[in-house]
């Protein structure tokens, strides 16, 4: 009996704490980077409005959520509605010591037809060890955003944007889709499709650490 009461006291103390987001100090540092915000407000659409920075900080956070219960450190360059320039994303990610950096964005066109995820890599030959790694993050989030949310995939691309561009560590930016197409623009600002973007996110990420250190 007191052995059993002795299980039932452990499994009762213990139980909580290891369930706890309690993350390492030792783990991996993913930079989250927020699209926009504050003054810039970023691609808009209308109606029902829409902006750009709003959706992009939500889906950052649901990113950080999942990522820290993976046991993942996160840094996000702003978590509130306010304007960061493009130098001070990539000083906060070189500052946190990041080991990954995800731009989160969302697209817009003229065209109303356009729709589709894509992921941006930057694609410097003075640096092949951080743009092949670079490359491999944005395949692999890309399959894993269009598994969790069956959206048309616009491929991996190259791109010149400058926080993936002045980053140290490996970088992406993803586009999740069009606000300028009204039926992506419905979907996004549903909360259940934002979770599967940041979803599918998240698990590129986490194969992506997974791969790297078998
Ligand atoms: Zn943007």
């Amino acid at each position: 009996m007191i052995k059993i009461l002795a299980l039932f006291f452990l499994f009762c103390t213990n139980f909580p704490l290891h369930s706890a987001l309690t993350v390492s100090d030792d783990a991996p540092v993913v930079i989250v980077d927020v699209g926009h915000g504050g003054t810039d407000l970023g691609a808009r659409a209308r109606p029902p409005y829409c902006e750009e920075k709003r959706i992009c900080l939500q889906t950052a956070r649901l990113v950080k959520k999942h990522l820290n219960q993976l046991g993942y450190r996160v840094v996000m360059t702003r978590d509130t509605d306010a304007f960061v320039s493009l130098a001070r994303r990539v000083e906060i990610a070189g500052q946190a010591s990041g080991d990954l950096f995800v731009s989160i964005h969302y697209n817009s066109t003229r065209n109303p037809t356009a729709q589709g995820i894509e992921v941006f890599f930057y694609d410097n030959r003075d640096d092949r060890t951080r743009s092949n790694a670079s490359r491999k993050l944005a395949d692999v989030v890309l399959s894993r955003v269009i598994r969790r949310t069956s959206a048309v995939s616009r491929g991996v691309k190259k791109g010149n944007f400058y926080v993936i561009r002045e980053a140290t560590m490996p970088a992406i930016l993803v586009e999740g889709g069009f606000i300028s197409n009204p039926e992506e623009r419905s979907q996004l600002r549903t909360r259940e499709y934002q979770e599967k973007i940041a979803r599918g996110i998240v698990d590129g990420v986490d194969l992506f650490f997974k791969k790297r250190i078998k």
